[in-house]
């Protein structure tokens, strides 16, 4: 190991942004063995957050941690899902995935999107492979459903991602009390200027924890698909 690598490794040794790791899953890449690293802290708030305690929690494991779990179980996972809270948050990331990288994994972020500059140059990097995007709101609606103003932000990662030659996804959290089908229909609308062309995945918000906003569960209010004016294909996750 040169000296610059001692010293990323040494730098990842001090922070611990990592709040838990998830050590197997067949369910969060596409055809792929992964595990998933949930990353504490995020510059959102959203009101149906399932995850307030990543959210507001701290960390308790350090990246360099995070590369040893990975070192012990090489040959056994095709990749990693960073998620969280919002990996892309963290300072050291960059690094974090260079290192993931040289281990020949695949990686995948979950992502709201709100930092497409560090976005942008991870995927012009080669530091990722696969993209999941949270489309929360329409900008009308972005402040309330995430206590952010973040929409402009959301709106740059989604273009930098329609230009970029790896593969993504865009999807959305329903809670009927929070978004309805005109806003949906908006939504489509959107993605359709930009010009996306892969499958806008929908899911019902499911009171099943506590959540950030203490949102009551929003069942029986679905959404009638056959009243979206649609050109790309919507898939629900979770009807049922
Ligand atoms: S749902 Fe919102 S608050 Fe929760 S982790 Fe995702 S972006 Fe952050």
């Amino acid at each position: 190991m040169n000296t610059n690598n001692e010293n990323i490794s040494r730098s990842l040794n001090v922070v611990k942004p990592i709040y838990n790791i998830t050590p197997f899953t067949l369910l969060d890449y596409p055809d792929k063995t992964a595990c998933i690293f949930w990353f504490a802290g995020c510059n959102m708030r959203c009101l149906y957050c399932y995850n307030p305690d990543i959210v507001l929690g701290k960390g308790r494991i350090s990246l360099h941690a995070g590369l040893h779990f990975l070192q012990k179980r090489q040959g056994l996972l095709d990749a990693v899902v960073l998620s969280g809270g919002e990996c892309m948050a963290h300072k050291k990331i960059s690094d974090f995935l260079q290192e993931i990288k040289n281990k020949g994994v695949l990686v995948k972020i979950d992502t709201n999107g709100s930092f497409p500059e560090k976005l942008n140059e991870c995927i012009k990097n080669k530091l990722v492979d696969y993209v999941s995007l949270d489309f929360k709101a329409t900008r009308n609606k972005f402040h309330t459903i995430t206590k952010s103003h973040l929409f402009s932000e959301f709106e740059t990662s989604l273009c930098s991602l329609i230009h970029a030659a790896i593969p993504f996804e865009v999807r959305t959290t329903i809670h009927a009390d929070l978004l309805q089908i005109e806003d949906i229909q908006e939504m489509v609308n959107i993605l359709q200027r930009y010009e996306y062309k892969g499958t806008y995945y929908l899911q019902y918000y499911r009171n099943n924890s506590n959540t950030l906003g203490n949102m009551r569960n929003s069942k029986n209010k679905y959404i009638d698909l056959l009243q979206i004016q649609t050109k790309i294909p919507i898939v629900f996750r979770n009807l049922y």
